[in-house]
């Protein structure tokens, strides 16, 4: 727990043996306290009693009477029981889409007692730094000129960190679970028998779409919707699945395969004027909507010069988007679907 108070410069002394220690120590200096340690009662000196103006006494109740003793009528002492095990954890958090916004108040809070957060690229929600005061940041995402830490790496650092007693948030952009690898990291972090829990986040799978009005279903036009990585062009026999469905397709990560996804999906049966759309980084001021059909999307896009991050959403609710109504080229004679708008 994070110690809400201002302790800046005030001199604490911790008493404890070395190990019982080392979070209370690290507590303190985060509020700003001054720390002096004594690793045991014997430990206590007249000079260490005099300058402290709070003691904190951590370890078994019995070994606290003599040194309540020696620190008696100088300063206020509080005591702490001996946690037994190591307090090692991992906690993966979902950041959502964008956003501090978007992040869940349980996200916020695990920031707010994190020792160590492992960030990603994808994760933005503005001042790390301020949401986890007492944490060391180790940015672990791939941006222009910085390369990704690999996956094992990752698992290994938050291993390493988790082992040595320190709470770690693996902060991660949208949900964890929904293409994140996040099952990976909880698998990692089960097997060096680490507490871990999982804090959702709003997917872009979901959120992004209804960021341009987009509902993924709509009463008598879409009653379910798939969630589709792009990563690697369909197989037939699923394009075939997906267009059988006749619900709202979602892709994330497609935009490299934008032509060989939107031309599986008609050759699989999908009318070509099936609205398509695609939402380029979504909840960021650079937020902006390609609307088309299967067959203008690739065209647009390209013209447009979209670029990952981007959510592609083909089916008929982006009809009932006011995207769709203001895609250039809606009031045309020749009545082409087809435009980009924000
Ligand atoms: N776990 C994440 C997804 C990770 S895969 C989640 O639940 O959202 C990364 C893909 O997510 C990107 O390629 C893109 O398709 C999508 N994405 C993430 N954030 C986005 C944003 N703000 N706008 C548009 N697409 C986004």
């Amino acid at each position: 727990m994070l110690i809400e108070t201002d302790l800046t410069g005030l001199p604490v002394l911790v008493v404890g043996p070395p190990g019982l220690t080392t979070e209370t120590v690290r507590r303190y200096q985060r509020a700003g306290a001054v720390v002096s340690v004594a690793a045991s009662p014997g430990d206590v000196t007249t000079a260490a009693c005099e300058m402290a103006r709070l003691a904190v006494l951590v370890g078994p109740a019995a070994t606290w009477s003599g040194t309540r003793a020696a620190l008696a009528g100088r300063c206020p002492v509080v005591t702490e029981p001996a946690r037994e095990a190591p307090r090692g954890q991992v906690v993966l958090v979902g950041a959502g889409p964008g956003g501090i916004e978007l992040m869940t108040l349980a996200g916020v809070r695990a920031l707010a007692d994190a020792d160590v957060v492992l960030t990603d690229r994808l994760a933005e929600v503005g001042d790390l730094a301020a949401l986890a005061p007492g944490a060391a940041i180790v940015d672990v995402g791939k941006r222009p000129g910085h390369h990704a830490v690999p996956q094992g790496e990752i698992e290994r650092i938050m291993v390493e960190h988790a082992v040595a007693g320190l709470t770690v948030v693996r902060l991660k952009g949208g949900d964890p679970y929904v293409f994140g690898r996040g099952g990976e990291e909880v698998a990692a972090a089960v097997e060096a028998g680490l507490p871990v829990t999982v804090v959702p986040g709003v997917s872009s799978a979901v959120g992004v779409p209804g960021c341009a009005g987009i509902p993924l279903t709509h009463r008598g036009v879409s009653h379910a919707f798939t969630v589709v990585s792009g990563h690697v062009p369909l197989e037939p026999r699923q394009a075939t699945a997906l267009a059988d469905l006749g619900g709202t397709v979602v892709f994330l990560m497609g935009m490299h395969n934008l032509v060989p996804l939107t031309t599986a999906l008609t050759r699989a049966g999908l009318a070509h004027d099936t609205p398509a759309a695609i939402v380029e980084r979504g909840f960021t001021p650079d937020q902006r909507s390609i609307v088309g059909t299967l067959t203008t999307l690739p065209d647009l896009a390209a013209r447009a010069g979209a670029s990952s991050p981007s959510v592609i959403i083909v089916g008929e609710v982006v009809r009932q988007s006011a995207v769709w109504d203001r895609r250039v080229g809606a009031a045309s004679p020749s009545g082409l679907a087809v435009g980009v708008t924000s």
